[in-house]
């Protein structure tokens, strides 16, 4: 096994630090930062200034030619398939929490067959297997079953779910895991302990350690992101960058993919927003593919139909469709289950219609389970 490495850790000074910097950068500093060959975490922070929310549509133009540069003109599209609402975690912004009062369920291995069947029947066979976090009825154990059930069947499969140990991912990937998504939510120590109040999840310096784990469990394709409204959004997406250049000087292997969800109304939170715009929205995700152009950035069916429109067609390499957030959601489950609302609820097909007209192709499978295991 891999010796362990040191892991990424953050003080709250260096946070604070961090913050009060965020809003000094000049529109010198943002057309510096522009054309800069490599952009550095100065640049990084300049393009993500106030002051670079006056350069919009340059920062857009940037980032699609760099998307276009390494991906091309596609998107790949993908469905999450929620197991389970179970949690015994207490996140101030979630529905899954323990102590909201929701009908909970846990999919059987043959429940989450007929979800897979019902995505495929959508076109999509990249799935993300997502858990609340409940050691106890979704452990490794019950996510190896269904792993081992679904794998035969599906392109991709990705997992969302709580942080594991070394031993438990690499005992994922031979069952047929490809890719693990952690989200640290916000690196803002002080908001952290403020949002997660009960359960494993409380426990920051763990779940700032997950992804060396992963890494070192031979995964090869790690998605990360914060939830954007619990910080200070400029301050917790630069630290999520430093995040990721600690773990890409450790394991060049890795392939990174970054999600950056608003926060939503959910059960027991029908009015909770993040304060985040679509304007900020925009410009912190081209600073983040300016920065780092070999990032996956992936979009969520959180955002409208017109902004997602953009993102898929400009500086977005993947994307969920037609997503329930809910388990049984693609058979049976009523909505008040899910996790989240969603703003796109068009189809896949609807979605993939819209790429064409705007000039990008969209895969549905860039790999095929009868030639083996999706290629590292
Ligand atoms: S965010 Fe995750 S850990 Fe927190 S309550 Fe929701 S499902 Fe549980």
């Amino acid at each position: 096994m891999p010796v362990p490495i040191a892991n990424f850790q953050l003080t709250q000074q260096q946070f604070d630090n961090l913050q009060a910097q965020s809003y000094l950068p000049d529109q010198a500093a943002v057309q510096r930062a522009l054309t800069a060959a490599k952009p550095s975490f100065a640049d990084l922070q300049a393009l993500l200034s106030p002051a670079a929310g006056e350069f919009l549509p340059e920062l857009l133009a940037r980032a699609t030619q760099l998307k276009r540069q390494r991906s091309g003109r596609t998107l790949s599209l993908f469905a999450p398939l929620y197991l389970s609402n179970l949690c015994s975690n207490e996140c101030s912004y979630c529905g899954f929490s323990r102590s909201v009062a929701v009908k909970r369920r846990i999919l059987t291995v043959a429940e989450a067959l007929q979800e897979t069947t019902a995505i495929q029947s959508l076109g999509i066979s990249q799935i993300l297997l997502v858990t609340g976090e409940h050691q106890r009825k979704a452990g490794v154990d019950y996510l190896l079953e269904v792993t081992q059930a679904l794998r035969p069947q599906v392109a991709r499969l990705m997992l969302e779910s709580q942080p594991l140990d070394v031993r438990d991912y690499q005992q994922l990937r031979i069952a047929g895991i490809d890719a693990v998504m952690l989200y640290q939510e916000t690196y803002d120590p002080q908001s952290y302990a403020r949002h997660h109040t009960f359960g494993t999840k409380a426990d920051m310096t763990n779940r700032l350690a997950a992804p060396s784990r992963v890494a070192q469990a031979g995964i090869t394709q790690l998605g990360m992101g914060v939830l954007l409204g619990l910080a200070d959004w400029r301050t917790d997406v630069l630290v999520l960058a430093q995040h990721l250049r600690h773990l890409q000087q450790h394991w060049y292997q890795l392939a990174f993919s970054v999600a950056l969800p608003r926060l939503k109304p959910c059960a027991g939170k029908s009015t909770q927003q993040s304060g985040v715009s679509d304007r900020d929205y925009l410009q912190l995700l081209c600073a983040l593919k300016i920065f780092a152009p070999e990032l996956s950035l992936s979009i969520s069916t959180r955002d409208s139909p017109a902004l997602r429109d953009l993102l898929l067609s400009s500086i977005a390499c993947s994307a969920s469709a037609g997503s329930k957030t809910q388990p049984g959601g693609y058979t049976v489950s009523p909505q008040s289950l899910a996790q989240f609302s969603i703003d796109d609820e068009r189809s896949p097909q609807e979605i993939a219609a819209m790429l064409r007209v705007n000039g990008v192709q969209p895969v549905w499978q860039d790999w095929h389970p009868v030639l083996g295991r999706y290629p590292a």
